[in-house]
This record gives C-alpha cells, sequence and structure tokens, in this order.
C-alpha cells in the first residue's frame, strides 16, 4: 500500500492526478465562480443523475431560483417542478427546508464550517465535504462510493467498501493526501477520475494514476471493490387513467411522507395477478371516482425505474358518462389540463402526459 505507506510516492500521485485534472477537468457551469450556492445546489443535484444531465438541469435550476433567498421564498410545488424528471424528490423538499434554515440561521449567507454544513436539511458527511472543500477550499475529505471505488483499487483492498473499517481507512487516507494548497482541485480530480477512468469498468488503459494503483499491478482490478453483487430489480406492471371531463382532467396529490411526496399523479395502481392492464384501470377509476368508466385507448407505455424498482406504465383513456356524478377520494381533483405543466410529476407519468402534449 504504496500511498499509505510512502508520502513521497502520496506527493507524486496528488501532483500526477491534479495535472491531469488541469487537462482533462469538464466546463461544467458550477465550475466557473464556485459560488457556493451553486456548488450545494451542483452537489444535490449530482446524486444519482449523471454531471452531463445534471448541468442541463443546472442552468434552469439557476435561471428560476438564482439565490438561496429565491428557493426559500419559493412554494414545495414550484421547487418540486424544477425538479422533475430528477427523481429522489426528497432531496428537492430539503433544499428547500435548508434554503429556509441558512435564511433562519445565517442571514441567507451560505455556512462555511463543517459542522454548520452538515447540520443542513439533505445534506450527508460526502457532500458536507464536497461543499467544504470545492466551495470554500477546506481541506475536508469527499468521499462517496466513487471515491471508495477508486481507493479499494488503487490499494488493492480485499474486503467489501461498505465495511465500516474499510470506509475509515479510506477517509484517512483522503484527507492525508489532500494537499494544503489545493482541497478544491484534489476533490474534483478525485471525482473527475472515478466518472471518466476509474469507474464501474475501469479503463486503466488511459488512467493518469495506473503506476500508483496496487490492483492493477497485482492484475485484480476486476475483483474490486470486493464483494459487489449485482443488484436484484423487481419488475413492475402499473397503470395511468387519463379521466378528462371538459378541459380537466383528474389528477391527485401524493400523500405527505410516502415515495414522491407532494408530487402530483394521474389515478392508477399496479397491475395484478391475473388482471390485465384494462381491467386495471377500470378498477383504479371506480376505487377513486366511485364510477364505471369505459376504457378506452391506450395513449401509449412507457418504462422507467427508480430505486431497484423497474415499472412498465400503461397510459388508458378512460370515458365516464357525462350523467353520473363522481364521488371523488384518495385527494383527487378536476384540474384544468392547460395547468399541467405548472404541476410536478414523477418520472413516468410526465413520459405520459409529454406524449399527449399536456406538459
Ligand atoms: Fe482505476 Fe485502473 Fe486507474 Fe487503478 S489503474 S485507478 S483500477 S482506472
Amino acid at each position: 500500500m504504496t500511498l499509505e505507506s510512502d508520502s513521497g510516492e502520496a506527493r507524486r500521485f496528488v501532483e500526477t492526478l491534479q495535472a491531469w485534472f488541469d487537462r482533462v477537468k469538464r466546463p461544467f457551469p458550477w465550475r466557473a465562480a464556485y459560488d457556493p450556492y451553486a456548488v450545494w445546489i451542483s452537489e444535490i443535484m449530482l446524486q444519482q443523475t449523471q454531471a452531463e444531465r445534471g448541468a442541463r438541469y443546472f442552468i434552469e435550476w439557476m435561471r428560476r431560483f438564482p439565490d438561496i433567498r429565491s428557493v426559500a421564498m419559493a412554494q414545495e410545488r414550484e421547487v418540486l417542478a424544477a425538479w422533475e424528471g430528477l427523481g429522489y424528490y426528497s432531496r428537492a423538499r430539503n433544499l428547500k427546508a435548508a434554503a429556509v434554515a441558512i435564511m433562519e440561521r445565517h442571514g441567507g449567507r451560505f455556512p462555511e464550517s463543517m459542522a454548520d454544513i452538515r447540520s443542513l436539511p439533505g445534506v450527508g458527511e460526502y457532500t458536507a465535504g464536497a461543499i467544504a472543500s470545492i466551495a470554500f477550499n477546506l481541506p475536508e475529505p469527499a468521499v462517496d462510493a466513487n471515491v471508495l471505488r477508486i481507493f479499494a483499487r488503487l490499494c488493492d483492498i480485499d474486503a467489501p467498501t461498505a465495511d465500516k473499517r474499510v470506509k475509515t481507512r479510506i477517509a484517512d487516507l483522503v484527507r492525508a493526501l489532500m494537499p494544503a494548497d489545493s482541497p478544491r482541485r484534489f476533490s474534483q480530480a478525485l471525482m473527475e477520475l472515478g466518472a471518466l477512468v476509474c469507474g464501474k469498468r475501469a479503463e486503466c488503459g488511459r488512467c493518469p494514476v495506473s503506476e500508483f494503483c496496487v490492483a492493477f499491478a497485482n492484475g485484480t482490478v476486476a475483483e474490486r471493490p470486493a464483494g459487489i453483487v449485482a443488484k436484484q430489480y423487481r419488475r413492475i406492471e402499473a397503470v395511468a387513467a387519463i379521466v378528462v371531463r371538459g378541459d380537466r382532467v383528474l389528477v391527485r396529490r401524493r400523500p405527505e411522507g410516502g415515495l414522491w411526496a407532494g408530487m402530483w399523479e394521474l389515478p392508477g395502481g399496479t397491475v395484478e395477478a391475473g388482471e390485465s392492464p384494462e381491467s386495471a384501470a377500470a378498477r383504479v377509476v371506480r376505487g377513486e371516482t366511485g364510477l364505471e368508466a369505459r376504457i378506452g385507448e391506450c395513449i401509449g407505455v412507457v418504462r422507467h425505474g427508480y430505486t431497484v424498482h423497474r415499472v412498465t406504465l400503461h397510459g388508458f383513456f378512460c370515458d365516464i358518462d357525462a350523467g353520473q356524478s363522481a364521488n371523488l377520494s384518495g385527494g383527487c381533483v378536476w384540474t384544468p389540463i392547460r395547468d399541467l405543466p405548472r404541476y410536478p410529476f414523477s418520472a413516468g407519468q410526465r413520459k405520459l402526459l409529454e406524449r399527449l402534449g399536456w406538459k
């Protein structure tokens, strides 16, 4: 474990990595001025989101919410709508709560100490380290799954990175390697290495630090990190009912506290065993409105994923006779179709509404 035991090697590693970063770094908008607000938003957005995709959302977000105050003052629905399509919507709700906390506790200035950053809603140890090092150039390690993977290979660690001792060992090493004059550059260089070269499939042939990599020397890269088990996905078939009355459509707000809390959706549910998607749509409408519906045209089938679920979603137009009076339940409301762009919907539902030209 040369990097851990030889300070000369460690210094050369840092210099080599940072020189490579200076040559290849991608010109993301949050790298323009390292404004703490911009760095914070980018770090939250890039959790679970590819950087190029995150950059598109980031530009639009900064146009809608140019500063902390604008996030604090916005309605939760506006914040969720700006987040629409990024998934993991608790991140957006936490952004709003953190913006309010920064206004109340810090007079609207993003806090600079690690303890204050860490105390903000939605900011964990990694994100706090990333903000401290990138926005404020403080020597705080930012250790996420990418950094764990890189160092599991660099040090050829034969134990899972989920192991607390492995995490501590790597965090200690990152802290020891952190150059006093350039924490910002070092943190980003590691992130860039994980994104561009030492990803899930390592591209050792074009790695700038392969000479320091013990797994590369030992021929064990494919086995590092140790103990990674392939994810098991759960497949779900679901329906969404499009019930229109005049210029309005039936939608409902998801309850607080659960998945996609505060987001909006078309009435729907999962297709049960032995049931056709059409029957499931009829059952859903009956349950939500007390009405019998004629299931019409399927407007499309979209596929989307969240956590370990892979959902196939069927969208159906559902006709209800004008004479029937609805007894709405489950939070369903008739909403003008023209207002739908202002309502936050999850990715699958949004894809259906886009097919109708309603989003
Ligand atoms: Fe990762 Fe391969 Fe570089 Fe080692 S040599 S750090 S495994 S890309």
